[in-house]
């Protein structure tokens, strides 16, 4: 029989890249969306780690939904700012009465804040990694975690429409392109929620019994 999973989230397009990343793994589970529990409403991020804000949410809606629940925490840690947004990087520039944007709005205002602060950085010098952690949650309160990065540059600009949040700026090692030039199969395979995801998936037919 198919087990169903949740996966805890409200951004679409990690709904939909999870759905990428676990289609790929051949699992033979179901996967459904918060659109299915609408009774759960917005998940609590009060950690100080990506574990632990993955861990929350996937705690929070397994136990809700009585279901097993993935989440995922993830962010840009910029090496001249110490790792900064980090865990912030959905709310870098502050909510400011702007807490009911367009996630598009926010991602726009995150990143152009980001780009003035390291505006006299030269370009040796603008380091970053895109950093994801992906737990696993049982409604018996049992966890499985998993992280995943991916390193790169940060560009003076924004190119490129596809992908979200600071994609348009981040060049990972090895390519000549942005994030937001990728396919989102080509983003997936190199991505940190893909690498995160990827090795919780090999780990899950051990916890998901019917
Ligand atoms: P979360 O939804 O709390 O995990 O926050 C993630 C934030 O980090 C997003 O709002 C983006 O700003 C940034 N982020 C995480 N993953 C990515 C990615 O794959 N591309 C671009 N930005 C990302």
């Amino acid at each position: 029989m198919t087990s169903r999973v949740v996966l805890a989230t409200h951004n679409e397009h990690k709904v939909h890249e999870l759905q990428e990343i676990l289609g790929g793994a051949e699992l033979d589970v179901e996967i459904l969306s918060m659109a299915a529990f609408p009774e759960v409403g917005e998940i609590p991020e009060t950690a100080v780690t990506f574990a632990g804000n993955a861990g929350l949410k996937a705690d929070h809606v397994a136990r809700r939904t009585d279901l097993p629940a993935l989440a995922d925490d993830s962010g840009l840690s910029v090496d001249v700012l110490g790792g900064s947004p980090g865990i912030f990087s959905a709310r870098w520039s502050g909510l400011h009465g702007g807490a009911d944007l367009p996630r598009e709005e926010k991602d726009r205002r995150n990143l152009q804040l980001l780009l003035d602060q390291l505006a006299d950085v030269p370009d040796e010098h603008r380091r970053a990694a895109f950093r994801c952690a992906a737990v696993l949650a049982l409604p018996d309160g049992t966890t499985v975690t998993s992280e995943g990065e991916v390193p790169g540059l940060l560009v003076r600009a924004p190119v490129g429409e596809n992908g979200f949040g600071y994609d348009p700026i981040f060049v990972p090692d090895g390519g000549t392109r942005t994030l937001a030039e990728y396919s989102d199969a080509e983003k997936n395979a190199i991505s940190h929620r893909g690498r995160a995801f990827r090795a919780l998936a090999e780990q899950l037919p051990r916890y998901l019994t019917d």
